[in-house]
């Protein structure tokens, strides 16, 4: 089931990490702290730090955004390792991991609606908990529309850099996921799995809101046995009314004009409490501080608010 790619150079032999936004808007204070973070822990541990952009589902993503997002990583000051990778440039490869489950009997052709599933539980982060209607066979007279995973009972369990361990049934508390949505669109679970092995991406930094996918995407990397990643989930910024910031509620983009006051308020959302003075100072300044000073066991377990809502660096209005 497993196989390499021949489009992608080799893993290194250290610690390689990555930011993959989905480039659906422009970048938001939520995507910065992620970026930040996963940038500057890769740096820390002398290792590379590697962007992905995560738009393998079309419908969602915005023309231009991939390009916006660039420009404003690098307004910020970032810089990063190897080619940009684009999810949707991999389809083929994505259709090579597919048939592999394919033919080993893993994967399998689903029927069901959404309103079908209407009445299905749901997942702790909002998806459809699968039943199993489609397991044992399509229902008589009706076509495939998505590709499922079949996925056994049995504890997953990681323990995550910064929440600590984690334990899941995937097949309790997910269900039987999906790999191909009816749409066509590769589903991110399996995009992600299989684009951290190719690009050999070690370690991955990211948002808590991802926490609840994390155990399906172990799953499937045990299952093709291919080398799991160490994660660390930073806490998830929420905007005044409690809700995660994000493309799709609308946040406000990154001032990157102002870059000084967007990586203090990143770095003061992630514990690590930038000496004031810094907010005179060039963006060059920041960046050696962020450099010296990073420390992954400061950034809190707990989602929040943007610094700037409490504390003393304003976020960019
Ligand atoms: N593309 C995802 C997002 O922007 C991140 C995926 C990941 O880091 O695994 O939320």
């Amino acid at each position: 089931m497993t196989s390499t790619t021949k489009t992608l150079p080799p893993p290194g032999a250290g610690y390689r990490g990555r930011f993959a936004p989905s480039p659906t808007g422009p970048l938001h204070f939520g995507s910065l702290v992620a970026a930040l973070a996963s940038c500057l822990e890769a740096r820390h541990q002398g290792g590379e730090w590697w962007l992905r952009m995560e738009d393998v589902d079309r419908p969602r993503c915005r023309p231009g955004a991939a390009d916006a997002i660039l420009r404003s990583l690098e307004r910020l000051g970032f810089a990063w390792d190897g080619p940009v990778l684009y999810q949707s440039a991999r389809s083929a490869r994505y259709r090579e991991v597919l048939a592999g489950l394919q033919a080993a009997g893993r994967a399998y052709p689903c029927a069901c609606t959404r309103k079908d599933l209407a009445g299905a539980a749901r997942t702790a982060d909002g998806g459809i908990r699968y039943p199993g209607t489609c397991r044992a066979g399509l229902p008589p007279g009706k076509s495939a529309r998505a590709w499922r995973l079949r996925v056994d009972a049995g504890e997953i369990w990681f323990e995550d850099r910064i929440q600590g361990v984690v334990r899941e049934d995937v097949a309790q508390d997910a269900g039987d996921f999906i790999l191909l949505r009816a749409d066509g669109c590769f589903a991110y679970q399996l995009a992600v799995v299989v684009d951290d092995a190719d690009q050999g991406i070690t370690d991955i930094v990211r948002g808590a809101d991802l926490l609840d996918s994390t155990p399906r995407q172990r799953y499937l990397q045990s299952l093709l046995g291919w080398p799991r990643p160490g994660y660390a989930h930073v806490p998830v910024a929420l905007d005044g009314a409690g809700e995660k910031l994000s493309k799709q509620t609308r946040a406000a983009p990154v001032d990157e004009e102002r870059p000084v006051p967007a990586l203090l308020a990143a770095l003061d959302f992630l514990g690590q409490s930038p000496p004031r003075e810094l907010a005179e100072g060039t963006i060059d300044d920041v960046w050696t501080w962020a450099r010296t000073y990073w420390n992954l066991a400061r950034v809190p377990r707990l989602r929040g608010q943007p610094a700037g809502h409490h504390s003393r660096y304003s976020l960019p209005p």
